[in-house]
């Protein structure tokens, strides 16, 4: 059976779960003239506005997800939110009905090649770098996945523009999370990347060993003539090279790589430098770089890494990195004020983005941390904190939990919400000081998102001048 162009083996189609991906999916399918039903747990009433996005023609089933919805289906396609271990799901998987992800279905429904990026942190940064730099050079790319627009829906997209013959897209660029991979079975992007691994979403996983299984599906189905990108410097992913099909390319803040004869993008004497096949050369010093900070040197070389394979020429790919802001809510400047500045950083849902934001500062710190409990080991954070944190302000369902394991290391302050937490953080600070919204924790507990919590911290950061009758300075280059 050709797994490829679902349309051809496929007639009716259930997608359980309607978010962003799941709106995604059943366009494309609908599209191709697949008859298709979503139902999702919530109530209709609900999700009126994502019921609104369904074209004409869906059957919609709400309140759950009954067994006569996928009776006589060829294929379920689940949404990241919905555990596989349910029911209904199970019982197809017993008939052999394909059960994939989005992700999945977008590959099946395309013969364009993918470059995909995984890893604990730094997606969104080196899928929007990677993407710029392919764009910049000409090579047309749609960049989508868990960056949060919906990979079905660009390829519905670039369907239309190919019936139109004015199709000109080269590589879809998809970001991928670890949820997103357990529902893959073919998915074999020609260039992958695993950027870094620490602890994250341990409430889903019954340990790391199972979170890191589910990133190797990046790369499980890759042939030889396919390239992973590794970080040479971080240990959990290089154990992860020799489980690799394809070719292994590295990236690496030092010039270990090459000393060992290894392909890769690396740092020689503060230049960025790649050697690949038969190219090798200089790309860009790394004082030139705009976005800052140990972490985003990596996601500078990841980037570069993955542009270069795809045929993107060095001084296009120095050009992107000389250029890119960075991307909002991460280590985001977002103003100073009496000589204390602001960084917006409601990205960092997890210890490691909060230890790396740490790191970035050599200026004492006023953290805002805490929120949603993932059930990670925060006594991770104590050399960090230790090291650079003068006051913690907690907030949200882990406060108690982080006041414990890092009131050892810095005063404690509790906050009842973002406007209470930057006010006592705004006390607390004294010109030369960092307030940084950092909070190692996802967000669901108080806001609807990461960007929720952002927006939030940010309005209260704008509202502080009023109460102090003074300005606020925004600086152009994002830290
Ligand atoms: P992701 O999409 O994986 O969540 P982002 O690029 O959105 O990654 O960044 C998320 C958070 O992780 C931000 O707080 C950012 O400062 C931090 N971060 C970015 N890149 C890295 C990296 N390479 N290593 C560790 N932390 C990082």
């Amino acid at each position: 059976m050709n797994v490829k162009n679902p349309e051809k083996t496929c007639k009716r189609v259930t997608i359980v779960g309607l978010g962003r991906s799941g709106i995604g999916a059943a366009r494309l399918l609908a599209d191709q003239g697949l008859q298709v039903t979503v139902t999702d747990c919530r109530k209709a009433e609900d999700i009126k506005n994502e019921l609104d996005l369904l074209p004409d023609g869906i059957s919609f089933v709400a309140g759950g997800h009954p067994a006569s919805v996928f009776e006589g289906v060829d294929m379920v396609v689940v949404s990241p939110g919905v555990p596989l271990h349910i029911d209904p799901l199970k019982i197809c998987r017993t008939k052999g009905i394909a059960v994939i992800g989005e992700l999945e279905l977008a590959y099946r429904s395309t013969d364009l090649p993918f470059m995909a990026i995984t890893g604990t942190n730094g997606k969104s940064t080196v899928t929007s770098l990677a993407g710029e730099m392919l764009n910049a050079s000409g090579i047309s790319a749609f960049v989508g996945g868990n960056i949060g627009n919906s990979l079905c829906e660009g390829l519905t997209e670039i369907k239309q523009e190919e019936k139109h013959g004015s199709q000109s897209t080269k590589w879809i660029v998809a970001e991928v999370s670890s949820f997103q991979l357990e529902t893959t079975e073919l998915f074999s992007p020609r260039l992958a990347a695993v950027l870094n691994i620490s602890p994250d979403h341990l409430d889903r996983y019954s340990s790391m060993d199972e979170y890191i299984s589910a990133k190797t599906n990046i790369f499980k189905q890759q042939n030889k003539h396919d390239y992973l990108v590794l970080n040479a410097d971080d240990p959990a992913v290089v154990s992860l090279a020799g489980l690799a099909p394809g070719e292994v390319v590295w990236f690496s803040s030092n010039s270990k790589v090459e000393a060992e004869g290894k392909k890769g993008v690396f740092l020689r004497d503060d230049e960025l430098c790649f050697h690949l096949d038969s190219r090798q050369g200089k790309i860009i010093h790394q004082e030139s770089i705009r976005i800052k900070g140990s972490h985003n040197l990596e996601n500078a070389m990841a980037a570069a890494c993955l542009a270069l394979l795809a045929g993107v020429a060095p001084g296009v790919v120095a050009g992107v990195l000389r250029d890119f802001p960075g991307l909002e809510h991460r280590v985001e400047f977002v103003g100073s004020l009496g000589g204390v500045t602001y960084i917006n950083d409601s990205k960092a849902t997890n210890i490691g983005a909060t230890e790396k934001s740490l790191q970035s500062f050599s200026e004492p710190v006023i953290l805002i941390a805490g929120g949603f409990d993932k059930k990670t080991d925060f006594s991770l954070l104590l050399p960090e904190v230790s090291k650079r944190v003068k006051t913690l302000i907690l907030i949200g369902e882990t406060a108690e939990k982080l006041a414990a394991v890092l009131g050892s290391a810095s005063p404690v302050i509790f906050a009842d919400d973002m406007d209470d937490a930057v006010q006592k953080a705004d006390l607390a600070a004294v010109k030369g000081d960092i307030v940084l919204l950092s909070p190692a924790c996802a967000s669901f507990d108080m806001f609807a998102d990461f960007e929720d919590r952002g927006r939030k911290f940010k309005e209260a950061v704008r509202r502080l001048p009023q109460k102090k009758k003074m300005f606020i300075k925004a600086r152009e280059v994002a830290i």
